[in-house]
C-alpha cells in the first residue's frame, strides 16, 4: 500500500509529489503527457518568455529618450521560438532531475480511480491510502460561426507559433486575452481586443482595469468592450471577424482569432460520478483541506476550479499533504497573489472595494510618477493603491506599473503578518528604489 498517488504533473501534482517525498511519504506521480503541465508547456514559462521578448522590443522602441539611436531592427521569429523552446525544456530537466534524485516513482500514462484506495494506470491497479487529483483545466472554447476556420485558435496554439501575425482579433479580455494582446501589440502586430463585460480584466480593482484600459489604448490596442464576437468568415482569402459593439456590427479584417474566453476543469476522463466525488461544471467540489466527497481523495489547483493560478495549484498540494500528515500548514488562501504581465505589469493581493463595501475602511493611492528610479527606468505609468480595514489592518494592494510583480510580495507579507499600517511605516526602504512606492502609499494613511 503506497501513501500517496498523484494524477497529473503540472505545478499543482510535480509539486506537491516533491513535498511529500521531502517529508517522508511514498509517493506514486501519474503523467499522461509532460511534467509541468499546463503553466509549463502552453501557460506561464512560454508566455513569460515571450512577454521578455515584447519588453526589449518595447525597452529599444524607446531608446531615444536616453539618448539612443536605433533607427533600425529586426526581428528573427525562429530565435524567439528557440529561445522559449529552450527554457521550457530545461524547466522539464529539472524538474526530471528533482524527481529522479529523490526517487519519487513517475509513470507515464493515463490515470483512472477504481475506488477511494485504488488508481489504475497502464492496466495495473495501485493500492494506496490517499489519492490526489491534479489533472489541471483546459481552454474553454465559445462555439460560433466559422470556429473551424484556420485563423481560429485557442491559448496553447498561439504559443506554438512559427511566425507572428499581423492582425489579430483577441476574444476576451482576462487575464490571458490582455498579456497576448499586449505582447503582441509589441511585435508590431495589429491588435483588437473584444470583451463581452463593460471591462477589461473583470474581476480586478475598479481603478486598476480603468487605468490598464488607457495605458493599452495608449499603446494602440482597439479595444472593444460591451462587444461579442458573431462569427469569423473567409472573402476572397481574407478573414474578418464579425463583432456586435454596442449593437453596431463591425468587421475586422484579420489573420490571427484568438479565444481566450477562460478555462474549464480537465476531469481527465476519472470516472468522478461512479466513484463518488462530486462536481460541478466549474470543477471538483473540496472541503477547506481539498478534500472531495470521498474521503481519503483530494483535489487541487485548476481542477477545483478556484483561482486558476499555477502557485495556488501548488499551495493547495501543500495543505493537503500537512492534512494527511496531521501537521497543519497555516496557508492562508485568501491572500494569493495574481499578476498580469502586461505592458505595464499589474499585481494584486486581498480584497477589492466592493468586497469591503458597508464597513468602515480606508484608501490610498500612490503614483510612480514623482518615484526617482521609476523616473530613471522611463517607467513612470501607474499606481500603488492599497485598502485597510477599520482597525488599520492592510486588507488589500493592486498595483500597475514598473515590477508590479515583484513589489507585491513585500505587500503579501505584511498582510500575511497582521501588521498594523503604524508599524508598516516603521520598515525603512533603500532609496532609490521602486519600493518605495509601496512605503509612501502606507505613508499617506494618516
Ligand atoms: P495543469 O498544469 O493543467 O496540469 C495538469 C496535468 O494533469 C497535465 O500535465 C495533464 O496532462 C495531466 N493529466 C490530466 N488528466 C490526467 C490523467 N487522467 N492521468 C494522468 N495525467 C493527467 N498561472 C500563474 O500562476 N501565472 C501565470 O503567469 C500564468 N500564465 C498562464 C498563461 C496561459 C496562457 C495559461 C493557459 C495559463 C496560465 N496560468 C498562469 C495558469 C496555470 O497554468 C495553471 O493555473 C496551472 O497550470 C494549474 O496547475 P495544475 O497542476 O492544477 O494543472
Amino acid at each position: 500500500m503506497r501513501d500517496l498517488v498523484i494524477i497529473g504533473a503540472g505545478p499543482g501534482g510535480f509539486d506537491t509529489a516533491i513535498h511529500a517525498k521531502e517529508l517522508g511519504l511514498d509517493v506514486v506521480l501519474i503523467e499522461k503527457h509532460i511534467v509541468g503541465g499546463t503553466c509549463l508547456n502552453y501557460g506561464c514559462i512560454p508566455t513569460k518568455a515571450l512577454y521578455h521578448n515584447a519588453k526589449s522590443i518595447k525597452l529599444m522602441k524607446d531608446l531615444d529618450v536616453f539618448g539612443i539611436n536605433v533607427s533600425d531592427y529586426s526581428i528573427d521569429y525562429s530565435v524567439i521560438k528557440e529561445r522559449k523552446e529552450t527554457i521550457v525544456s530545461n524547466q522539464v530537466k529539472n524538474i526530471l532531475t528533482t524527481i529522479k534524485k529523490l526517487k519519487i516513482d513517475l509513470i507515464e500514462g493515463t490515470a483512472s480511480i477504481k475506488d477511494r484506495h485504488t488508481v489504475i494506470v497502464n492496466n495495473e491497479e495501485i493500492h494506496t491510502k490517499n489519492i490526489i487529483i491534479a489533472t489541471g483545466s483546459s481552454p474553454r472554447l465559445i462555439p460560433f460561426e466559422g470556429d473551424n476556420l484556420p485563423v481560429v485558435h485557442s491559448s496553447k496554439d498561439i504559443l506554438a507559433l512559427d511566425t507572428f501575425p499581423k492582425k489579430m482579433v483577441v476574444i476576451g479580455a482576462g487575464v490571458i486575452g490582455c498579456e497576448m494582446a499586449t505582447i503582441f501589440n509589441q511585435f508590431d502586430c495589429d491588435v483588437t481586443l473584444v470583451e463581452y463585460q463593460n471591462e477589461i480584466l473583470p474581476p480586478l480593482d475598479q481603478d486598476i482595469k480603468k487605468r490598464a484600459r488607457n495605458l493599452y489604448k495608449r499603446q494602440g490596442i482597439n479595444i472593444m468592450t460591451s462587444a461579442s464576437l458573431q462569427s469569423v468568415k473567409e472573402v476572397d482569402g481574407l478573414y474578418y471577424a464579425v463583432i456586435d459593439h454596442k449593437g453596431k456590427i463591425l468587421e475586422v479584417e484579420t489573420d490571427y482569432v484568438l479565444v481566450s474566453t477562460g478555462r474549464q476543469p480537465n476531469f481527465g476522463g476519472l470516472p468522478l460520478e461512479e466513484v463518488g466525488i462530486d462536481y460541478t461544471k466549474q470543477g471538483i467540489i473540496v472541503n477547506s483541506n481539498f478534500e472531495t466527497s470521498l474521503s481519503d481523495v483530494y483535489a487541487i489547483g485548476d481542477v477545483t476550479g478556484i483561482l486558476m493560478l499555477a502557485h495556488k495549484a501548488t499551495y493547495d498540494g501543500y495543505k493537503v499533504v500537512s492534512h494527511i500528515l496531521k501537521k497543519d500548514m497555516a496557508i492562508n488562501f485568501n491572500q494569493v497573489p495574481s499578476v498580469v504581465f502586461s505592458f505595464p505589469e499589474i499585481a494584486s493581493v486581498g480584497l477589492v472595494e466592493s468586497d469591503l463595501e458597508g464597513t468602515e475602511y480606508r484608501k490610498n493611492k500612490f503614483m510612480f510618477k514623482t518615484n526617482a528610479k521609476a523616473q530613471c527606468l522611463n517607467e513612470t505609468d501607474g499606481f500603488v493603491k492599497m485598502l485597510v480595514d477599520e482597525n488599520d489592518i492592510l486588507v488589500g494592494c493592486h498595483i500597475i506599473g514598473p515590477h508590479a510583480s515583484d513589489l507585491i510580495h513585500e505587500v503579501s507579507t505584511i498582510m500575511y503578518k497582521n501588521i498594523n499600517i503604524s508599524e508598516y511605516k516603521n520598515i525603512i526602504h533603500a532609496h532609490p528604489t521602486i519600493s518605495e512606492v509601496v512605503s509612501e502609499c502606507i505613508k499617506g494613511f494618516h
